[in-house]
């Protein structure tokens, strides 16, 4: 578990000295758990609701930018506190405009954030852990063997990198880029549905980046005791990894399924708080040539979510040095998409994006990893 460098020899590494590892970062802090901090320094109540629209609707990182604070208030925070930025290893351009950064943490591990532009919309995808503990067997990432959960400030760091770069402060600006997030990154959100939480309440906080829980999504591979407090908590719309309609099948391919079984799965999905024809679950289908990918497949899903207000999202499958599979084809796809959209289902395939960056679905990796993996294998 611990083949990564160390940090001391890493000339990446940001030096920070002892007294600033001890400072609180902003970054991992609720508005209710900053307002107690705040508290703890003697302040006023007011001055935490400042800060926090500095933080999360300004984008500042120094306190002295903070201007409506008095100089002594603004020191005495300085010494106490942090307003971090990940530390940004790897940076690349698809050439359909889809960015992808490498992310390196102070323990040195590694997580990576994917922003993809379309007409219509910018959607930023994050990662909710470092590596992924279960081992889906068409996903890059379940391959990685380091594991952790990120903390609120390294998930709320993606977005404040992302949105520091495509120059959206103040968050209330006209035209914003990033308008959508989904947590389709590395790891299983649900199981770290508390930083997770946290995170997305952060996110959505009217008097910050204001992002609606309507343009947030989170995936999951089916953690079911956790979906509905995601419903109810959060509100956020939901996505499911379904790829298998039959459970013999779905234990091969999504493991998982061998603890939450379809039924109960599609039981969870039916009751999420606030299911509409507005707001659907999104069932999330990797096309697998020859595996999940026929006729009677697309017939059985039909029926497996019937009744349930869905669209399904058709994904090509990406290949990644080593997979064992190979997308379906074209034909099929556009045939298994037929059958699901004369059912009524919306079913949209998802154009693969940052392919040649390796930042398509399940393709996420971190760099080190696949170094490692490389040399090892000469
Ligand atoms: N762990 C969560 C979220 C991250 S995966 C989950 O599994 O839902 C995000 C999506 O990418 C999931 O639907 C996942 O099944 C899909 N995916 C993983 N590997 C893929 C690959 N090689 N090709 C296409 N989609 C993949
Ligand atoms: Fe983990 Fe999701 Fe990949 Fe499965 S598909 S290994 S749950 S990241």
């Amino acid at each position: 578990m611990t083949e990564l460098s160390p940090l001391t020899t890493d000339p990446d590494q940001t030096a920070s000295t002892p007294d600033e590892d001890k400072k609180i970062d902003l970054l991992g802090l609720t508005a209710d758990a900053l307002a107690e901090v705040i508290k703890a320094e003697g302040l006023p109540a007011f001055r935490a609701r400042q800060i926090w629209r500095w933080v999360w609707r300004h984008g500042v990182t120094e306190f002295s930018d903070m201007t409506d604070l008095g100089k002594s208030v603004r020191e005495v925070l300085a010494s106490k506190f942090i307003i971090s930025r990940p530390l940004v290893t790897s940076r690349q351009v698809s050439n359909d405009g889809t960015i992808k950064w490498l992310l390196k943490f102070p323990d040195g591990n590694e997580a990576e954030t994917v922003y993809i532009p379309e007409d219509d919309r910018g959607t930023l995808c994050i990662s909710s852990q470092v590596g992924c503990t279960l081992t889906c067997s068409f996903c890059h990432t379940g391959t990685q063997k380091l594991v952790r959960n990120l903390t609120v400030a390294e998930i709320t760091g993606q977005i404040m990198l992302a949105m520091d770069e495509l120059g959206e402060w103040p968050a209330t600006h006209e035209g914003r880029k990033l308008t959508n997030i989904v947590l389709m990154g590395m790891g299983e959100p649900l199981f770290n549905y508390d930083n997770v939480a946290d995170a997305m309440r952060i996110t959505m906080s009217n008097e910050g980046i204001g992002l609606s829980k309507r343009r947030i999504t989170l995936s999951t591979s089916g953690v079911v005791p956790e979906i509905f407090k995601t419903g109810e908590d959060l509100g956020v719309n939901l996505a499911i990894s379904l790829h298998a309609v039959r459970d013999d099948l779905r234990n091969d391919l999504v493991p998982i399924n061998r603890k939450y079984p379809l039924e109960v799965l599609v039981d969870a999905c039916r009751n999420y708080p606030g299911l509409s024809n507005a707001r659907r679950i999104t069932w999330e289908y990797v096309m697998l040539n020859g595996v999940n990918d026929s006729d009677d497949d697309a017939r059985a899903l039909i029926k497996l979510i019937k009744g349930i207000p869905s669209k399904i999202n058709l994904i090509p499958f990406n290949p990644w040095p080593g997979s064992a599979y190979v997308c379906s084809s074209n034909t099929r796809i556009d045939r298994f998409a037929k059958i699901v959209m004369n059912a009524g289902y919306a079913s949209p395939v998802r154009t693969p994006r940052g392919q040649d960056i390796l930042a398509a679905c399940g393709q996420l990796k971190s760099a080190s990893e696949r170094a490692r993996r490389q040399s090892t294998r000469i």
